[in-house]
Order: structure tokens, then sequence, then C-alpha cells
């Protein structure tokens, strides 16, 4: 037998059962199921004397004999009774099922382990479905103390395959291919971070000897499992800053010069300055820029991607900013053509709903250059649009763009645009390690000053009232409105049913032609929706009824409020994104979560830290820590959903020691051609074959 083994080689496995494993558990060779490790183990030092039972025991086991077994017929079936006798009492044994087979085997007054969940009733004790062993046959197996508990699913534990059966598999395994199990790791790195060999940490994963070796076997496979995910970031990352050349942005020319020192709004926040250098760095140099840019709802990251455009335009290149819908397109082409309007650079907007005659002019200009800075959405990729000379590509909310989508921009050139993605999903540091590793991030933690924060309150469905008439006294200032319903999933529905009542009520409550309201959804056709959007852009409507189509980007600085409908049914992101629609404009803002009166545990916690903060990388965490990585935004390409053993959040100091690892390992030996890296280079080839996609993020 051997690691690549099918798992029908082993043992007492079937093909039909092999096949069940596959289906169920995604395992098919012996490797995989060395690696599939016990997700709790129980202990099984202790051997309880019948007459030290106490009703409160939970799992226990007795070494006892069967002295007789009966079938007591009743009326939903029967019951196998079995008295298992110690030197010190007897009790129960119980079984509903198989009884026909249990009687046959079962042998009758001979030493067996006894273990199960303790039943106690009027003083009698009873187990029932114990898992039994041969006290002979016990002696023999691979000695534990935590027996391991592997995850089974329903069909697996029908089709007989139980926990007990599992671990005689995995037994099997490490007794016959023990000695074939290779160690991954260098010497080296094993004596510097202080690591057990692989050897034994496999077998102590799966049988521990003592609950020390359990927790060296695990922090040294988990180590090992962010070592290579970071392995592989950290090279991509080294490799594209070696090799991947980037056209060169040497000066800083009169364009930006003189949009800097004269027509720039406002002093820039010390945030955006330290970015803004980043990225002068990275242009400067030879290399290719790919650059995530986080930066909370508000923070100003649109001032710094103008910047880093003007750059490229005073070097000779055209520059182009791309974002995920029409109406956030139309608001960047406004913003920047307003900031530039002394500047003698040329702006236009390309989306789905430009004419013909436009889009001919866009594309002749563009291919001779006449045109410095293009926006718009997805329509930017078609084939048609040929830059003469793109420098860099800003992309606003990364997450609605696929990888194939932007690799598309870099055919265009000869070299690829330096890129720049902004996002406005904080994602905590160690996932954001673990997803982007092999990007450069920046962050813009701080807001520019002056913001007002958000008042935030959280309300019950039956203070609705309450809510409308402060509605009314705010638009009676001449503020404007959100009310936002969650659609979960735009064809639900209920939850356009949802909307559609909202709708109505908030239109009794708000009469014309006093109040005027906007309704917007994704069921919508997009020159409808444009339309009800412009109006309340304008301020021809005062309130805007909405699903979370509004959710990306939208600025209407007048609206003050946001209130957010069945808040408990929207994620914290979700929420955190809502709320920062407001508390634009100079006023007071305000953000009200409305949710029935009974919650769950997690939906109190979001919306208590709604309340609490409105700091987006304490409630990234939070969320984080509520969901777990395999729900945050962008996780979905990436490895950290597939960890067999590590967590990103509970095992965040293993990462940021993996991480150095592989930093340092690679800066002394980039293509792990010395010797003593041999190992680490073979698992990491082998690793790179089946998870190639760990890391195309951009
Ligand atoms: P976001 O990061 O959400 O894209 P924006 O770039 O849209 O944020 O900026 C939000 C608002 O803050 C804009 O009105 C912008 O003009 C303003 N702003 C940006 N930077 C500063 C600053 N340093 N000082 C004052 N206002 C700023
Ligand atoms: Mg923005």
């Amino acid at each position: 037998m051997n690691l690549n083994n099918p798992i029908y080689y082993i043992n007492g496995v079937s093909n039909v059962r092999a096949s069940l494993i596959a289906a169920e558990l995604r395992l098919s060779s012996i490797n995989d199921l060395l690696h599939f490790f016990p997700f709790r183990y129980i202990d099984r030092t202790k051997f309880y004397k019948i007459n030290e039972l106490i009703d409160n025991n939970s799992d226990i086991q007795i070494i006892g004999r069967i002295t007789s077994l009966k079938t007591i017929q009743q009326k939903k079936g029967s019951r196998l009774i079995g008295k298992l006798q110690d030197e010190t009492g007897t009790m129960e044994l119980v079984w509903f099922k198989g009884h026909k087979w249990l009687k046959d085997a079962i042998k009758i007054n001979t030493p067996y382990v006894v273990y199960g969940k303790l039943n106690h009733f009027k003083g009698n004790f009873s187990i029932v479905h114990p898992e039994m062993d041969l006290l002979e046959n016990h002696k023999k197996k691979i000695q534990t103390k935590l027996q391991p508990v592997y995850s089974s699913t329903d069909k697996l534990v029908n089709s007989g395959l139980s926990n007990k059966i599992f671990r005689g598999y995995v037994q099997n395994i490490l007794l016959q291919i023990f000695e074939q199990i290779q160690e991954s790791l260098s010497s080296e790195l094993i004596s510097n971070q202080g690591l057990i060999g692989k050897k034994e940490a496999l077998l102590n994963i799966h049988f521990p000897t003592s609950p020390e070796m359990l927790e060296k076997a695990q922090y040294r496979l988990k180590f090992e499992e962010l070592f290579f995910i970071q392995l592989q970031l950290v090279r991509k990352k080294l490799i594209r800053k070696n090799k991947i050349k980037g056209y060169v942005f040497a000066k800083v020319g009169t364009v930006f010069n003189e949009f800097y020192n004269h027509y720039l709004p406002f002093n820039l926040t010390n945030a955006q300055k330290v970015v803004l250098k980043e990225i002068r760095n990275d242009v400067a140099s030879n290399a290719h820029m790919n650059r995530l840019l986080q930066g909370d709802v508000g923070s100003g990251k649109t001032i710094v991607a103008l910047l880093a455009m003007l750059i490229a335009i005073d070097n000779g290149f055209q520059a182009s900013i791309i974002a995920p819908t029409e109406i956030l397109a139309t608001q960047h082409f406004k913003a920047i053509n307003e900031l530039l309007q002394n500047i003698d650079v040329s702006v236009a907007l390309l989306t789905g709903s430009s004419s013909v005659k436009k889009r001919r002019e866009i594309h002749e200009s563009l291919e001779n250059g006449k045109l410095n800075i293009l926006i718009g959405t997805h329509a930017l990729l078609e084939d048609k649009v040929k830059f003469q000379n793109l420098g860099i590509a800003i992309i606003d909310e990364q997450h609605r763009f696929g990888v194939a989508q932007r690799s598309k921009m870099w055919q265009k050139n000869t070299l690829p645009p330096h890129i720049l993605v902004m996002t406005a999903t904080p994602i905590p540091r160690t996932l954001a390690m673990s997803v982007y590793g092999d990007l450069d991030i920046s962050v813009i933690d701080e807001l520019p000053p002056g913001r007002k924060e958000v008042k935030t309150v959280h309300r019950n469905d039956n203070n609705r009232l309450a809510v409308f008439k402060f509605m009314k006294q705010e638009i009676e200032k001449g503020r404007q409105v959100y009310v936002v319903y969650p659609l979960i999933q735009e064809s639900q529905a209920m939850d356009y049913k949802d909307l559609m009542d909202g709708y109505e009520s908030i239109s009794r409550e708000f009469p014309v032609p006093k109040y005027q309201i906007s309704i917007v959804h994704g069921k919508m056709k997009a020159t409808d929706k444009e339309y009800e959007m412009q109006r309340f852009v304008k301020g021809e409507t005062q309130i805007m009824v909405a699903t979370t189509v509004i959710e990306v980007g939208v600025n209407v600085p007048n609206a003050s409020i946001m209130v957010i409908e069945s808040s408990e049914r929207f994620g914290l992101s979700q929420l955190h994104q809502l709320r920062g629609r407001v508390g634009r404009g100079a006023d007071q803002s305000y953000c009200v979560l409305l949710s029935s009166f009974k919650l769950s545990t997690e939906a109190k916690t979001r919306l208590k830290t709604m309340v609490e903060t409105s700091d987006g990388f304490k409630i990234a965490e939070v969320d984080l820590k509520l969901r777990g990585p395999g729900n945050m935004m962008g996780t979905q390409q990436s490895g950290v959903l597939n960890l067999k053993i590590a967590d990103v959040v509970r095992d965040s100091p293993i990462l940021y020691r993996a991480r150095n690892s592989a930093l340092e390992i690679l800066q002394d030996d980039q293509n792990l051609t010395k010797v003593k890296n041999n190992r680490i280079q073979k698992t990491y080839t082998e690793i790179s074959k089946t998870t190639g996609a760990w890391s195309n993020i951009s």
C-alpha cells in the first residue's frame, strides 16, 4: 500500500464504500484519509467500575463481561438486552437494531471494553448501542488516550460506517504506511519553529499519546498548512515584483503639480498622503503595481485614485477607472470632471447607455491618445475599446469584477497597466494576508476631518410610528431619507412583497403632493432604476425606498437618514455599507436599525456592534468572528476556505509566523533550489499542482 493508492486498498473498504466516502467526504486516496483530521477527541484514559457510576456521567468506558443476552418484545419492535457485569456490579446494554448479527458476534463471558453514553433510569444504568471491543483486541490497537472522532454524514452512518470503523481504517493506514510518510519541511524550519516531525504529527493528530502531543501535532500541522499557502502567495508577489515589468512613471509633472498646488479642494489626510506615497514608489520603479487600496466608505479613495492617474498622464500615459454600476461610474465622472475643470486633461464616460456616436468618438480619441482618462463600467472591457497606452487602471469595488475581466485590460498593452483596486469593504489583516497575500495592500484608516459620526440607534418594529415622525421632522428641514429593505435573493417573492408593502405604508404615511417617493429595486429595468435614482439625487423626491441595490457608492450628501427595515436579516458588512450612504454632508446624520423584537444572539451582536462603532475594521473583525472566513467578501476564490486544520481567525499568531518564515526562506532562495529547501520545494510543487487557483485574485 502506498499513499497514492485509492482507499479501497484498505482492508475492509469495498468499492461501494469507497465511492460513498468519496461522495460524502471527498476523500479518495490513502493520503486524503490520512489528512482527514478528527474534529474532536474523547478521553479514553478512565475506566469506570460499575459501582462508581453516577447519573451525571456522560460518556464512560467499562471493562466487563456479558453474562446473558435476551430479546424483549415491545409494541414498537424489540430490544436486545445484555447484562454487563464486572467485579463490582451489573448494568444493561441495549440494542434496538442488528439483533441477529449481535447475537452471533457477541462472545458471552468474555472481557470487553464497552464505551458509550450512560443512561440512568430508576437506579438502573444502561448504555444504548455501546461501542464494544474485545479486551484482547483493544490491547493490540495503537494506544491512545484521546480517541479521535471524525466528522461524518447521515448517509455514512446509515450505511454502517461508524466512527469506530473509520478509526479502524485510519489505524490500518498508519500501521502500514507509517514509514512512507515524508517530512515536508526543512530541518532548519522545523528546529527554528520548534515543530515536531511530520510522522509524529500525523500519528498524534489521529491517535494522540497525550494531550501535550496532540497540541504539538495540531500546531505543527496548522503551521505547515498556513506556511505553504503563504509560500505560494509570497512567491507570487516576489516574482511579480522582480519579473513583471511595469511602465515607469519617472516624474511628477505639471498636470499633477498644477492640480495639487492650486485646485485640490482640501488638504489630504495623513492616511491619504501615505497611500499616495506608496503608489508613487510603486509606479516609479520598473515593477508592475498590483495594489489593493482599502478604505472605509467616505475615507476619500477617489482623490487618491485621481492623483495617481495624473501622475500617469504626466508621464504620457492614459488612465481609466472602472466601476461596478452605471450610477457609480457617472458619479466618478462628474466628481472628477469638476475637480479637473481648470486642468487641461480630457475625461470621458463610457457606459452601456453611451450612444453609438459617443462611443465612436471615444474609441477614436482613445486610440489616437487625445483622451487622457476614461471612466466607465464593464463597457470599458469590450474588445473595441483600445487604449493607445493605458498606464494605470483603477478598479472600484473590486469584488464585483472577475479575474478574467481584469486580465482582458492587460491585453490591450504591451506591458500590463498598473493596477489599483479600491475596496470599501475593510478586510481584517489576517484574512487579507491569506486572501490577498500576493498583492500589496494600502489602507486609508482615517476619515477626513470634520465628519460627524452617524448616530445609530436600534428600534423595535413597534416604534415605527416614532421613526416616521422623526423622518417628517428631518424632511421638514430639507433632508432626504433612505428606507432600505432586505432582499437576500432578488428572486424571493416574500422579500419583494415586504418591499412593496413597506412602500405602500410609507406612501400612505407620506402622501403626495407634500412628499415624493422614489422606489428602486432589482426587478426594475436599468433605465427606470436610473430615472428613480436621479430624481432622488436631484432632490425631487425626499424618500428613497430601496433594496440593497443602493449599497455601493451612491453619493447624495443631502440624504441624512438611513432607515434599515428588518435589519436583523442583514450581515454586518452590508449594514456598514448601507450606513455609509449617509453622513456625507455637513448635517448630523442618523441610522435607524429596525428589527423584530425576538432576535438571535448573533443578530443582537450585529446590531449592538453597529450601534457601538463606526470603524469599518472593527466591524469586519466582529463579522469575521461571527461568520468565519468562508462567508467574507472576496474569500470565495481563496484557499482559506479549504483549510483542513488551521483557522485564519483563531490561529492568527501561527499565520504571522508562517508568513514570516515563507518570506525569509524565499528572500534567501526564491526558487527553492538550495539543497536545504529540497523537501519544501517538493511539497510546494505538489501543492501548486492541485491548488493553482489559490491566489488568482488578480
Ligand atoms: P470613498 O473612499 O468612499 O470613495 P470619496 O472619495 O467619495 O470616498 O470621498 C468622500 C468625500 O470626502 C468626498 O466628498 C470627498 O471630496 C471628500 N474628501 C476626500 N478627501 C478629503 C480630505 N482629505 N478632506 C476633506 N474632504 C475629503
Ligand atoms: Mg468611492
